[in-house]
């Protein structure tokens, strides 16, 4: 199976029914042609077994296929991370702790610590890409019970972008928490995430205007509350969606990492199109994607 070849269930556990598979499949993807020292290019090489090096028989140089993947120094069997990977990847709703750790047999901070790293990855992957062409932009608050009504203190602002085609129909999107919503922090999450020369549409709040005075065409839509909803439809829509998906996951608690669920949330809606080769693709982004410790996240 090619890596970003749809697998069904039934495909999945048949083909990852032990470590072995598991790790032959990782062997796969690092080394399509067959093995190919990192140091010296030499095809050769030992297998030691049990660290699961391989050593390169010109060199000595000793390869790992988890060192600087989510799965370094995991004490956790590959065939659970598979599994774990799998479900987050096909089912659309996300997976909490709580259920994955019933599932694959772990205890719950392992399950959690499992989550957040394959989340970590997905952010990464989708940090490497930045909105182009026509782009809606807004501010939302997440964590309290509805949307913009009542900016309390218990809920966290947000700016949501959406790229979509000329026709209006979108296509990628990016969420991001920020304290606070102002001129500063507007322009900045426009810098990182939207390509310079983009049309971008947004309401009449006061933060907006200065974009005007940057690299991007500035729309801003001052007229009526419906014409706001049209032109602003798509990011008004994702942001309804990613509060349905943090309050039925997560029940919108945990607030400390927001971030990271809005990261799955728009991580899944750019791939949307790619649903059955999802779990490929989330593979080869846990594989490239970033060491994250307990530490790390706890802070
Ligand atoms: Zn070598």
């Amino acid at each position: 199976m090619a890596q970003r070849e749809p697998i069904s269930f039934m495909e999945f556990q048949q083909r990852f029914v032990n470590e072995e598979a598991c790790y032959q499949y990782l062997f796969d993807m690092r080394w399509p042609e067959g093995f190919c020292c990192p140091r010296c290019g030499h095809k050769g090489y030992y297998f030691v077994s049990k660290r699961r090096i391989y050593q390169c028989k010109s060199c000595s140089y000793q390869a790992s296929l988890t060192a600087g993947t989510v799965f370094h120094k995991t004490h956790t069997a590959l065939q659970k991370w598979f599994w774990a990977i799998f479900l987050v990847a096909t089912d659309k709703r996300g997976y909490s702790a709580l259920a994955l750790m019933k599932i694959i047999d772990v205890s719950y901070p392992t399950a959690w610590l499992m989550l957040q790293k394959i989340r970590a990855a997905m952010s990464e992957r989708d940090q490497m890409y930045q909105l182009s062409g026509l782009i809606q932009l807004d501010e939302a608050f997440f964590g309290g019970p509805d949307g913009k009504q009542g900016r309390g203190t218990d809920k966290m602002a947000a700016y949501v972008a959406v790229s979509t085609t000329d026709e209006g129909k979108p296509l990628y999107a990016k969420i991001e928490v920020t304290e606070r919503v102002n001129k500063e922090t507007a322009l900045d999450f426009v810098t990182r995430t939207v390509s310079p020369g983009s049309t971008i549409t947004t309401d009449g709040l006061n933060v907006y205007p200065q974009l005007k005075a940057t690299s991007y065409v500035h729309d801003r839509v001052l007229s009526s509350e419906a014409e706001a909803d049209e032109k602003l439809r798509w990011v008004h829509t994702l942001v309804s969606n990613a509060k349905a998906f943090i309050a039925g996951t997560y029940h919108g608690r945990d607030k400390k990492h927001l971030q990271a669920y809005l990261d799955e949330f728009c991580y899944r809606f750019n791939r949307r199109a790619w649903q059955p080769q999802l779990f490929g693709r989330l593979l080869s982004a846990c594989m490239n994607g970033p060491i994250v410790t307990y530490a790390d996240l706890t802070l």
